[in-house]
């Protein structure tokens, strides 16, 4: 078993060099967006200083060069992610436009009245509010799969909603508010049986795990590179070419055209057909450097990091009288999120703060899950490969603090 020699990865991360209110800082809001390795900051910085100009469009070596660095950064992505071609790698601004992309086009050409979409309660609200635009626009429904009181989806009412009015499902990998690891392989093969497409939210998976997008079988997969170690402003979906052909391109403009006139114009190829307008260059290529960041560790080593970390800081915190840890206890990834009794948890996060410790509250863009609890949010503490021991025994202390002040 290989193990991660934290002190060194550490190293790669400059901000953690920083302090919080006089304090060394404790980050641990991960899941909303990682921290950057020096390897990410420097490749955006050689490519600025050294390589930019517009990419496909130059016949001179400059954007040639940039071009390449730009397909480089498409090939890492799917060989991360083990697409068959990288036709079907689409650069985003990050999930939320890849499930905009989707519910758009796939539901303009797909969805008619009467037609039903299936989501979950554990959603990010990006996994819901475009699917409800779309519905509204095309007099279809959205139905929500319920979860269980330890936040599982309720398998057996998934199977009744399906049907021959359901078009799509779409659900996330890893949830953002409680890190369950959804059964998304069952929720894949039992959408397949009746010929029904399945998108994947992998915001929170990916910087988790392997994730091998043929051995899913998915049909749609969208992530961020933000909270992957990778710049803010791109992101990732993945495609199965026979649904990407199949749909009508999402933006229009400049690089997704084949030929315009006003009478007609014609599209691209995949992955260019949704790829209007001078793309993310400098964060393509930062993505790029995370993948190669993150493969040299390996996913499974970092996800057995913090797993290890998930399991330290679950134990001793539900030594803490009152405190209330949402979700399930075992298969989750990356995120703790939690209640103490009769304290708010945006006081409990302020004193938090003041002692250098960075954690998330609030309903992490899940208001209908909060609902489903009856809370107005919670406390999430959430890990990357660069946390270790010594954050968790500051997390712990920290909260027994601010619970002695606040009771
Ligand atoms: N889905 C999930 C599960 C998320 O956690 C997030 C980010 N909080 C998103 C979607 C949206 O990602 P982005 O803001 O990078 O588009």
């Amino acid at each position: 078993n290989p193990v991660l020699d934290i002190q060194k990865i550490r190293a790669d991360f400059p901000l953690l060099e920083r302090e919080m209110n006089g304090k060394p800082i404790v980050f641990l809001d991960s899941a909303a967006s990682s921290q950057k390795p020096r390897q990410v900051i420097e490749a955006m910085d050689e490519y600025y200083r050294q390589q930019h100009a517009n990419v496909h469009r130059g016949v001179y070596q400059l954007s040639q060069e940039a071009t390449d660095a730009f397909e480089r950064a498409r090939e890492l992505v799917r060989a991360f992610i083990n697409a068959p071609t990288d036709k079907e790698i689409i650069f985003t601004r990050g999930t939320t436009e890849g499930i905009n992309l989707v519910a758009s086009s796939f539901g303009r050409q797909f969805l008619r009245e009467g037609d039903e979409v299936i989501v979950s309660h554990l959603e990010h609200h990006s996994n819901i509010v475009p699917w409800q635009l779309i519905c509204e626009q095309q007099g279809a429904s959205l139905r929500v799969i319920p979860v269980t009181e330890s936040g599982e989806f309720d398998m057996a009412a998934f199977r009744e909603l399906l049907s021959d009015r359901t078009k799509i499902v779409a659900v996330n990998h890893v949830s953002n508010a409680l890190g369950t690891v959804n059964p998304v392989e069952e929720i894949i093969r039992e959408a397949h049986a009746r010929d029904i497409p399945v998108l994947l939210d992998g915001a929170q998976a990916i910087p988790h795990m392997k994730v091998d997008v043929q051995e899913l079988d998915v049909d749609f997969y969208a992530f961020s590179g933000h909270k992957m170690l990778g710049p803010t402003g791109i992101g990732i979906l993945y495609g199965k070419s026979k649904w990407l052909e199949a749909m009508p391109p999402y933006h229009g403009g400049g690089e997704m055209i084949h030929t315009v006139s006003f009478e007609k114009t014609t599209y691209a190829e995949l992955p260019h057909k949704f790829e209007a307008g001078t793309p993310d260059i400098a964060g393509a290529v930062g993505l790029g450097a995370a993948v190669e960041y993150m493969m040299e560790i390996g996913p499974d080593v970092i996800g057995q990091h913090e797993h290890s970390l998930l399991e330290y800081a679950t134990a001793q915190l539900l030594e803490i009288e009152g405190l209330k840890i949402y979700g399930t206890a075992d298969n989750k990834a990356g995120v703790i999120s939690f209640l103490v009794e009769d304290i708010h948890p945006y006081d409990l996060g302020t004193l938090l703060d003041k002692q250098g410790i960075a954690v998330r509250t609030g309903h992490h863009c899940a208001q209908p899950l909060m609902d489903r609890y009856g809370i107005p949010g919670t406390v999430r503490a959430s890990f990357a490969v660069y946390n270790n021991r010594e954050d968790v025994d500051k997390l712990v202390a920290g909260v027994k603090r601010a619970v002695n002040m606040l009771r």
